[in-house]
């Protein structure tokens, strides 16, 4: 049996071979340590039945791993000149495919209904390019992708801003967006060092898994994430003052006094101190009262 792929040795092996050289701009940091990688896919959590898509498999390090525990994986690589390459080291697993598409680009939700017929457990799992982590993020729940969880890598400081709870500096829109679709864990510290080239940060393993329903309900979620995001706009105003300035007529002065009053929220609180369920009521009293 050849050697795996995620070892520093083999690694340097197909690159020299290939003459392949990093894009930094792709984000292009690869793993070398298959200890990493398995507990990575066994947070995942997969099964002889659950297929997985896979964003960025590089050499196929990571890909490798998940073709030998779950049913089939399919791979988005933007990058073609991973192509050769992709297919020699992958050359024994049957279940793996790759598309080389950006995956910002790509219709996923039709990829998934063409090569997971049958299939109705499914996973990301990813060593995301850290250049888009959170795009990438963003689209799988926006798009309502029928996965269960993304188990999936990123800068460690992306990963608390996800995690993050109400208080604390951490905490944004990009917490409550998260948190509204998903449960969120951090499930591993990774150190800097297991990667070629290394990247100047450490990194963190986040597992997201998808809720049935949405954290909190809301009457109307576009105008809910603009107040959310509104809020955070100048992080030291109130929040009275931020959605005045972006949200809020002059002329509606007095119903954002009633509204605050009526959700019980302090207007000189700040956005940072709100928790999710009180976004929810704020966005909610407000979508009636402006609509
Ligand atoms: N999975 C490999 C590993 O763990 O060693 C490589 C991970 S590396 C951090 C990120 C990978 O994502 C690279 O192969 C890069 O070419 C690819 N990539 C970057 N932007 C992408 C995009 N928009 N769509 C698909 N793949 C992308």
């Amino acid at each position: 049996m050849d050697k795996e792929i995620a070892t520093p040795a083999k690694t340097a092996e197909t690159i020299k071979k290939h003459g392949f050289s990093f894009k930094k701009s792709l984000g292009q940091n690869f793993l070398i340590d298959t200890n990493i990688l398995r507990k990575i896919v066994d947070h995942a959590h997969l099964t002889e039945s659950t297929g997985v898509i896979e964003i960025g498999p590089g050499i196929g390090a990571l890909t490798e791993q998940l073709a030998k525990k779950s049913r089939k994986v399919l791979a988005f690589e933007i990058d073609r000149r991973l192509e050769p390459i992709l297919t020699e080291n992958l050359r024994h697993y049957e279940n793996v495919d790759i598309v080389f598409e950006d995956f910002m680009k790509a219709d996923v939700s039709h990829y998934i209904s063409e090569y997971f017929q049958g299939i109705d457990q499914l996973a990301v799992v990813a060593n995301l390019p850290y250049y888009i982590t959170t795009p990438i993020i963003m689209k799988c729940l926006e798009e309502k992708l029928p996965v269960q969880r993304m188990v999936v890598m990123m800068q460690k400081e992306v990963a608390n801003r996800l995690s993050a709870k109400p208080g604390t500096k951490e905490y944004g829109s990009l917490s409550i967006a998260i948190q509204y679709y998903t449960t969120v864990e951090v499930v591993m510290n990774v150190p800097h060092t297991v990667f070629v080239p290394q990247p100047n940060v450490d990194s963190a393993v986040v597992r997201l898994t998808f809720r049935e329903q949405p954290l909190v309900s809301v009457i109307d979620e576009p105008f809910f994430f603009r107040v959310v995001k509104t809020s955070f706009a100048q992080r030291r105003k109130t929040i009275f003052n931020n959605l005045m300035s972006g949200l809020v007529n002059k002329e509606e002065k007095e119903i954002l006094v009633n509204v605050l009053n009526k959700a019980q929220i302090d207007p000189k609180r700040r956005g940072e101190t709100l928790s999710i369920e009180e976004f929810a009521r704020l966005s909610n009293c407000l979508y009636t009262k402006l609509k």
